[in-house]
């Protein structure tokens, strides 16, 4: 035999009945952005190279080392969309969207794709439902982003996810901050690797995790010292929006998340049920970001929130999502006639909402009848030959086994009345 092929490393099936719960909780995520005004945006799933080097940032491990990036046939530099956010900016500067009403609100559902080392809870390829706020300063907006993430999380019964809250300043005071770290860091023992990270963007090293460089910044400068007074005013009307909503947060003043866009509030949705990989999503204010890309001043803030992770914290918790089950309703028929006259009576339930199904092939009663256990529906409509010319079909109750004759012209009204 021939050698048989499997999902590529870092990838995989999303098969029933869980393939259910990620589309239950892609929709949990969804509905309260969409209670507060947030619209569905859906953009290509490849970019130009250059919106990510650009939007992302280059000192970021997503553009330095985690993109899929490939030359087309016609000589196009693209990218499979490692994120979300960067997408949907250019996409409201391209279609102008902020010429009308402010803020443009916008929610997403997506895969991403990073090349990072796969491991449990981190994947080549992953979902994300994001949302974007743009066009508005105002710390009431990254409050009400926040508290959206957070009641997502509260609606899939989840009660372990904690809020981690930083503001990384703006461009009056990050590079004061920016200097004083840089000064700090000239002070360790580094490698190679990292000092030119720490040329690029000093930031960066805080995220490093590594023992032996995090050992170093304990004492490490932080920038909620070095804030400017907008930017402070700004992080305390944040937090006292949040208060107003009855969101906790942790102040986290080492946070500065993996991707070079965000400026003031920055957060974090973690769940320590998860081990290395503990966020479960993220996001932040990103106020510089069009106009790196090529557009106008925009502020805006956004979150993106990643469903594997969402998947394993339910887990850890012991939460369970009931998935959409299989049908209601499980036709068999035996022979010609009669199929022809089922198939006929499941269109029927069907175009009445009903989710009804029937045995295909011919597999005989027995084969037939085990497919209808096995469907989990709740009803069998059996239809043989003898029915047939008597103008019936049995009615069976698979829970219980009771099965009882139903004229063909009251049946679809019968299950109807049965199943309700
Ligand atoms: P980020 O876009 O890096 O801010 O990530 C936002 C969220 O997406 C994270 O908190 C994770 O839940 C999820 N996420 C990011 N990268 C991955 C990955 N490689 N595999 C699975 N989930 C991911």
């Amino acid at each position: 035999m021939s050698s048989t092929f499997s999902a590529p490393k870092g990838t995989f099936d999303l098969l029933p009945p869980e393939s259910e719960v990620y589309l239950a909780i892609r929709e949990a995520m969804a509905a309260p952005l969409r209670r507060a005004g947030y619209r569905y945006v859906e953009t290509p799933t490849f970019e130009q190279t250059a919106l990510f080097e650009r939007g992302v940032g280059e000192s970021t491990d997503v553009v330095s080392k985690e993109m899929y990036s490939f030359t087309t046939r016609g000589g196009d530099h693209l990218t499979l969309k490692p994120e979300g956010t960067a997408g949907v900016v250019r996409a409201v500067i391209q279609h102008r969207l902020y010429a009308g009403q402010l803020p443009v609100k916008l929610w997403y559902s997506g895969t991403y794709y990073r090349y990072e080392r796969p491991q449990a809870g981190r994947y080549r390829h992953f979902s994300q439902v994001g949302a974007e706020a743009m066009g508005v300063d105002d710390p009431a907006l990254d409050a009400e982003v926040v508290a959206l993430g957070m009641t997502a999380y509260r609606d899939l019964g989840l009660s372990e996810v904690r809020l981690l809250l930083n503001s990384l300043g703006d461009a009056v005071c990050r590079p004061v901050y920016r200097e004083k770290l840089t000064g700090f860091l000239a002070g360790l023992e580094l490698d190679a690797d990292t000092r030119r990270r720490a040329e690029l963007n000093p930031l960066r090293v805080l995220d490093d995790k590594r023992p032996e460089v995090a050992k170093q910044l304990a004492d490490a400068p932080v920038i909620v010292d070095s804030l400017c007074d907008d930017c402070r005013a700004h992080y305390d009307a944040v937090r006292r929006h949040l208060g107003d909503l009855d969101v906790t947060w942790e102040e986290s003043p080492r946070l500065v998340r993996g991707l070079d866009y965000y400026t003031r509030t920055t957060f974090e949705f973690q769940h320590d049920g998860l081990g290395a990989q503990s966020a479960v999503g993220g996001g932040g204010r990103y106020d510089g970001l069009s106009e790196d890309i090529g557009g106008p001043p925009l502020p805006g803030i956004g979150w993106a929130l990643g469903v594997d992770r969402t998947l394993l914290a339910m887990r850890a918790e012991g939460v369970e999502l009931a998935a959409a089950t299989g049908c209601e309703v499980f036709g068999v028929a035996l022979g010609e006639a009669a199929k022809q006259q089922l198939v006929k009576l499941i269109g029927e339930l069907r175009a009445r909402g009903v989710c009804a199904d029937l045995a295909y092939g011919d597999r005989g009663l027995k084969g037939a009848m085990k497919a209808a256990d096995r469907s989990g529906a709740r009803l069998a409509i059996v239809l043989g030959e003898r029915d047939l010319a008597a103008g019936t079909a049995q009615l069976k109750d698979l829970g219980s086994g009771e099965q009882d004759a139903v004229a063909l012209a009251d049946l679809v009204a019968t299950v109807e009345g049965r199943i309700r």
